[in-house]
């Protein structure tokens, strides 16, 4: 078979590779991807000797390649990963395959150069995101260790004041003459830790975003005046507190308690980035069809690997036992559960502006008024208190009775059951835990209500989950009290559930 020059010259243009064909290390004919891979032109290449084309490394495994291709028979012999040397002096990893062909001229060698550079490229930028993928793993495990060690290490305190102040309590109480006021200056410490842990736990709740959401039609300017007072005593007087409400806004579907986190959360990083004073101003507005909530500070500002980060959970800049790096991390989370945005611009020294965006809620929805003082008192009416946990029970049951109803308390659904077909008078209020071993309080209220149709039911628990089948939020129909509570909490939601 005889081609023709023509067909093989257009083989060789054809192909997407560099091609050279040699006699012995000779070469004597190129393509024009050769040209280019190689750096010279054909006039150079052609007559040259394929060991200058080479790195140091390359050449020394040409002997042996020279020997096999003298020796070898007709065919391909493989291919081959090296480094070839271009006229500028760079390198390029190439893959080279070569057959041997036997022609009228004598043997020839083909090699076929593929520039391997593109690939090569392609691999060290996936090994760079491997590695860097692993040292952010590394990094979270050990944020998240140190997190943990954190939590324990707070809980331990306050476990530690608790019951170190409940003794003293018992103590005088069982003494001679027990001091009235030394004790409840002494409970009140207990008061005070356990408040500390419950903050804690919240905290973190609202992280794994498990706590119970309640989403309501918002006036956000109300809820920003509403706690105007708070972030003002918790920046302290070096800072000053601007706000800025925007005319006309329509409301926001959003938990208010998680909204409040939210400010908090970005007020006490502004407080942080000013240490020396300066100014925060809050301020509000529509963009588009959102409502817009914008934090700003005059403070230190971040640095771009900062801003990138600032959202992570456990990512923070500050001195251990002084961030926690979730705060960021819980606006992100309410902010997207609430079916909206944050974005965060910053530059050092030039302070610092989050921006959240809320979907507007629909004008029609009247606002729901913040609480208004709620009359806490009861008239004798009878509650069924049904809890797992027996201190907890009891703290309910001495609140309520304190508070002038009567309380029937259960451990449980069965015997909640019992007491209820027992008791003779009316039963006004089923107060029930959620989760609770052996029936469960939703199908607790479901039989009390088929034989005591006039009992109102409040639930508590500090998960949504087991309420609703959708995560975190409540089914509008039910009353739900978040533990843990205070006294007042407690009577408040009593009270509303008989009334309303
Ligand atoms: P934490 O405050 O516990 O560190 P955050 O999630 O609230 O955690 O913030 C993460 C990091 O983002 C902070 O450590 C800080 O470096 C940076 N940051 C957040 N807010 C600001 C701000 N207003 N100004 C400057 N830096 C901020
Ligand atoms: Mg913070």
């Amino acid at each position: 078979m005889e081609w023709s020059e023509e067909l093989v010259a257009g083989l060789l243009q054809a192909a997407p590779d560099a091609i050279l064909v040699l006699e012995g290390t000779r070469i004597v004919l190129v393509n024009d991807r050769a040209e280019e891979l190689y750096g010279r032109d054909r006039g150079e290449l052609v007559g040259l000797d394929i060991e200058h084309l080479l790195t140091e490394d390359s050449r020394l495994m040409l002997p042996e390649r020279r020997r096999r291709i003298m020796e070898g028979r007709p065919g391909t012999i493989g291919s081959v990963t090296t480094t070839i040397r271009r006229r500028d002096g760079s390198e390029v990893p190439v893959e080279s395959s070569v057959a041997i062909v036997d022609t009228t001229q004598g043997r020839l060698v083909v090699a076929v150069v593929r520039d391997l550079s593109e690939r090569a490229r392609a691999e060290q930028e996936k090994a760079r995101l491997r590695d860097e993928a692993q040292a952010h793993r590394n990094q979270r495990l050990e944020s998240l260790g140190q997190l943990a060690g954190g939590i324990a290490h707070d809980f331990n305190n306050m476990l530690g004041v608790i019951v170190n102040y409940a003794s003293f309590v018992v103590e005088e109480a069982e003494s001679a003459e027990p001091d009235a006021a030394m004790m409840a200056a002494d409970a009140r410490q207990v008061i005070k830790a356990g408040e500390r842990g419950t903050d804690l736990t919240h905290r973190l709740l609202a992280f794994a975003r498990r706590e119970v959401v309640r989403p309501e039609v918002l006036d956000i300017n109300r809820m920003v005046a509403g706690l105007e007072g708070m972030l003002r005593r918790s920046i302290g007087d070096k800072i000053t507190l601007i706000v800025r409400p925007g005319p006309d806004l329509p409301p926001v579907v959003c938990d208010p308690a998680q909204l409040e986190q939210m400010l908090v959360n970005l007020a006490l990083n502004a407080r942080d980035a000013m240490p020396g004073g300066g100014n925060l101003v809050i301020d509000t507005g529509c963009h588009d069809d959102r409502v817009r909530l914008r934090v700003s500070d005059s403070g230190r500002g971040m640095a771009a690997e900062v801003v990138d980060r600032a959202f992570e959970p456990f990512f923070t800049t500050k001195a251990s036992g002084e961030g926690t790096g979730l705060g960021l991390a819980t606006v992100y989370g309410i902010a997207t559960q609430a079916g909206g945005d944050v974005t965060i611009a910053s530059e050092p020294g030039l302070g610092t502006t989050v921006t959240v965006l809320l979907p507007a809620g629909s004008r029609e929805v009247p606002g729901v008024s913040p609480a208004e003082p709620v009359p806490t008192a009861g008239h004798g009416e009878t509650l069924l208190v049904v809890e797992d946990e027996d201190a907890l029970r009891d703290v309910a049951g001495r609140i309520l009775s304190g508070a002038g109803y009567r309380v029937l308390a259960a451990e449980g659904g069965a015997e909640a059951l019992a007491l209820a077909a027992r008791h003779d008078g009316e039963i006004d209020l089923l107060l029930s835990d959620v989760v609770m071993p052996g029936m469960l309080g939703k199908d607790l209220a479901e039989r009390l209500v088929v034989v005591r149709p006039g009992t109102r039911v409040l639930f508590m628990s500090g998960y949504a989950q087991p309420v609703l089948h959708s995560q975190g939020t409540l089914d509008p129909g039910v009353a739900l009290l978040e533990k843990p509570f205070t006294a007042n909490g407690l009577l408040t939601a009593v009270r509303r559930r008989l009334d309303g």
